[in-house]
């Protein structure tokens, strides 16, 4: 290929996937049929526990994140695994033909499963909508704009006059003048090459 990242240019939108007891942010969902309930496909990956609740419970829901999205949403259901943590605990959710959804994003569909196809690295669930709302009227954030604006978007706040380590890739904070060479981010998992001292 002459450009590997020429796939960066297909639009893609955020959305949390719920199932069962938890979920996760993906990003790669399309609609794939029409009709009053059209069918969904949504790529989630195999690792992630969120794609075994999915099919233990045959049942999904998409919630849409919009361009105003409280930022804490994506760190909650993105950037740690529901092996570690209930990313039910605090979070707004709401309820629709028995999936939970976020009452914080600007819209939600429910699908049931009706295929599957597994790649490499996920599974493509295709889903019919059975349910969905708006609640409210703002423009969804696209894959893109995330990803261009997320060093301001998951910018964090580190209290003054300490030194502090900031994990590039979930915004946690640790206070130390040294970051300790086998440090492991408690939040991601990362080690300390992923760490930014500020101060
Ligand atoms: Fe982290």
């Amino acid at each position: 290929m002459k450009n590997a990242n020429v796939t960066h240019k297909i639009t893609q939108g955020m959305y949390v996937l719920t199932a069962g007891n938890g979920g996760c942010v993906v990003d790669a969902v399309a609609q794939v049929s029409g009709g009053d309930n059209p069918l969904v496909s949504v790529a989630v990956m195999k690792k992630n526990l969120t794609n075994e609740l999915v099919k233990k419970n045959g049942k999904f829901a998409l919630s849409v994140l919009g361009m105003n999205v409280d930022p804490q949403i994506i760190k909650d259901f993105g950037f740690r695994s529901g092996r570690d943590a209930d990313k039910y605990a605090g979070a707004d959710l709401g309820e629709a033909a028995g999936v939970k959804y976020l009452n914080g994003a600007i819209a939600y569909m429910v699908c049931e499963v009706v295929d599957t196809v597994e790649n490499d690295t996920h599974t493509l669930f295709i889903g019919r909508t059975i349910e969905g709302d708006i609640l409210k009227d703002e423009s969804p954030m696209s894959y893109g704009y995330y990803q261009e604006h997320k060093n301001d978007l998951m910018q964090v706040k580190t209290e003054k006059g300490k030194t502090a380590w900031v994990c590039t890739i979930c915004g946690y904070v640790y206070y130390g003048e040294t970051l300790p060479d086998n440090y492991v981010c408690p939040i991601c998992g990362v080690g300390p090459e992923l760490f930014e001292i500020q101060k």
